[in-house]
């Protein structure tokens, strides 16, 4: 499937209005995944450097099944 020049701009817009608000990729997301889930399961404030984490989550697929798994991990250690 070929896509036209226009279609692939379109696309490309609807990409990164979709990603607005993750500025950290999934990189960014699995380094900081610990650190976030330790506040989180901590019961503390998210950071701002932490709240980019759950943005990404937010609208990240493969990383919130990620983070979900590690959650869990986290809770069977200190549960
Ligand atoms: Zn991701």
């Amino acid at each position: 499937m070929k896509f036209k020049p226009e279609q692939l701009q379109k696309l490309i817009q609807l990409t990164l209005e979709t990603r607005e608000d993750d500025t950290i990729g999934c990189d960014g997301c699995s380094q900081m995944m610990e650190q976030f889930a330790q506040a989180e399961l901590d019961g503390v404030e998210i950071s701002d450097s932490l709240a980019v984490v759950r943005a990404h989550l937010d609208q990240c697929r493969c990383c919130r099944a990620e983070y979900k798994a590690l959650i869990e991990g986290l809770r069977e250690i200190l549960l």
